[in-house]
């Protein structure tokens, strides 16, 4: 028997479980990927989301061919498309002449979308769809309360996790195994790979970001993150440190393994290594908010607590100044603004950071937060919809498990507890170099002679704040009480 993997969130070829599973029930096994132009369409021109796709791609084309060379199948690479995934897939699996389709599950409500879409269109060929766990470790409803349902607070979450976990849920399916049915395709089939321009895009300075690419790189990042993470507990919280692993895009888009990265955490957390354990919880918020989306698929759009779809958030001209000043880091917030430029400059933004922006966006400029997760889901390299959503809803008090409304960061506390000589500031605001700590973290409050050895005009070198705090907060708290207090 025949049969195709169709690879999405899942680029490499180590313990791929789509992949494992086609080779297991199948004597000939093809690969393939769509660079979906439903997907493509509607981004900038110079994504760099995409360019780590186009790169990745390439990368795993080259390690099937390498895979396969050993038994003498030399011409087992790639099949890449461009085009609509449901018209594509189908025409490939028909031209291959396979009976069944494998591919990884994908929880968001479009892919899921998608995937019924192909899984009907394919069924017309005689052909079947099947979809397995690859992204997380456990999902759907593998892990529940006593009584049957879908966790939405962490701790308990994270508690039934760690109960259930065995070395069994970490372990690599083992591809390797049945590695000679990988087979050559058939020449009609052997077409080169798309450049990126053949897509339609251009370069996004990826490069410059020194981020590992493709399975390899994802595997020199987790190696090199393994030799520190003992430490990551004590350094994830401040911006400036190297603490955390950078994996996300990583885990995104399948270059790293999740259960190779889960096993590393918790063999380490039972050796004793704090950081490691602490790691290990990231990862589990990660498969927390995964359950959620697919319990709750209303939260793309709405509030996980629904009384809260009620505020009235501020809008028109004023609003939408502000917005552009959040987004293009102007607020006159300097860490606010260093934390937005990371973003811009790089598509990572520090969790602490995310943190921050998030409620200043909400809860500081009274914007609904959707505009934000919006703004996030264009520019983070590591977009997630479920992990972002999550996120922006656990600022915005919105969403299960969320700090209380009245829990208002302050921008200019946060900075001096987690960059409390402004080394992260300076290294996105430059301008501010020469302005010493305290003065970094409210540059409005500092002595005028401090302004004036550092070389800094508020107003012309870096803008006056945008909002006042304190206002703000009252407002805030008024426009949360005024919507709980409906119910
Ligand atoms: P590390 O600190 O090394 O963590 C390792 C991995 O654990 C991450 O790569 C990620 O996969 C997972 N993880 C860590 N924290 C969380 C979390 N709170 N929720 C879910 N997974 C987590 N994470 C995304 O992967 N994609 C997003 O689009 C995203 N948007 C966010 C938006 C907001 C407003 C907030 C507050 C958080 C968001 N996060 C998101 C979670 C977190 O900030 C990032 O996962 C983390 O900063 C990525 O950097 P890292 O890989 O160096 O993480």
């Amino acid at each position: 028997s025949h049969a195709l993997v169709w690879l999405r969130r899942d680029l490499r070829l180590e313990d791929n479980a789509a992949l494992f599973a086609a080779l297991k029930a199948a004597r000939q096994v093809y690969c393939s990927f769509v660079f979906d132009t439903d997907i493509l369409a509607p981004l900038p021109r110079a994504d760099r989301r995409v360019e780590f796709i186009h790169a990745s791609v390439l990368a795993l084309d080259a390690d099937l061919r390498e895979a396969a060379k050993g038994h003498g199948a030399a011409d087992a690479g790639l099949v890449v498309r461009h085009g609509a995934a449901v018209d594509e897939i189908v025409r490939v699996a028909t031209a291959l002449g396979v009976q069944a389709v494998y591919a990884s599950h994908d929880a968001e409500p479009a892919a899921l979308a998608r995937d019924a879409k192909v899984r009907g269109a394919l069924a017309d060929k005689g052909i079947v769809l099947h979809t397995v766990k690859d992204h997380v470790i456990f999902e759907r409803d593998e892990v529940l309360t006593q009584t049957g349902n879908p966790y939405s607070v962490f701790t308990p979450y994270k508690n039934a996790w760690l109960k259930k976990v065995t070395p069994f849920y970490l372990s690599a399916w083992p591809v390797e195994r049945y590695v000679e049915r990988l087979a050559a395709l058939p020449p009609a089939l052997r077409q080169p790979l798309p450049s990126l321009a053949d897509l339609g895009f251009e370069p996004s300075g990826l490069a410059q970001l020194r981020l590992g690419l493709g399975a390899s790189g994802g595997r020199a990042m987790l190696a090199e993150f393994l030799e520190r993470i003992d430490h990551y507990g004590q350094g994830r919280d401040f911006p400036a440190i190297k603490a955390p692993s950078y994996l996300g895009v990583h885990l995104r888009f399948g270059t790293v393994s999740i259960r190779r990265c889960a096993r590393e955490a918790w063999q380490r957390t039972q050796a004793g290594s704090r950081g490691a354990e602490v790691w290990l919880s990231e990862l589990i918020w990660r498969d927390f908010y995964h359950q959620i989306l697919h319990h709750h698929p209303r939260v793309v759009g709405h509030a996980f607590k629904p009384e809260y779809d009620a505020i009235k958030w501020e809008h028109g001209k004023q609003a939408d100044a502000r917005f552009a000043a959040w987004c293009e880091g102007r607020t006159g917030y300097p860490l606010v603004d260093a934390g937005m430029l990371q973003l811009r400059k790089t598509g990572y933004m520090h969790n602490r950071l995310r943190m921050v922006t998030a409620c200043f966006l909400v809860k500081d400029l009274g914007l609904d937060w959707r505009r934000g997760e919006a703004w996030f889901a264009q520019h983070l390299n590591d977009f997630d919809l479920a992990a972002n959503n999550g996120g922006w809803q656990w600022a915005a008090s919105t969403g299960c498990d969320a700090q209380p409304y009245f829990r208002i960061f302050n921008p200019v506390s946060q900075s001096e507890k987690f960059d409390p000589d402004g080394k992260f500031i300076k290294r996105y605001l430059p301008q501010l170099a020469a302005l010493p700590a305290p003065a970094i973290h409210a540059p409005w409050r500092a002595k005028p002679m401090e302004l004036i050895e550092a070389n800094v005009v508020l107003g012309k070198d870096y803008p006056e704040p945008i909002i006042d705090h304190d206002e703000a907060r009252k407002l805030t708290l008024e426009r949360f009480g005024v919507a709980k207090a409906k119910v």
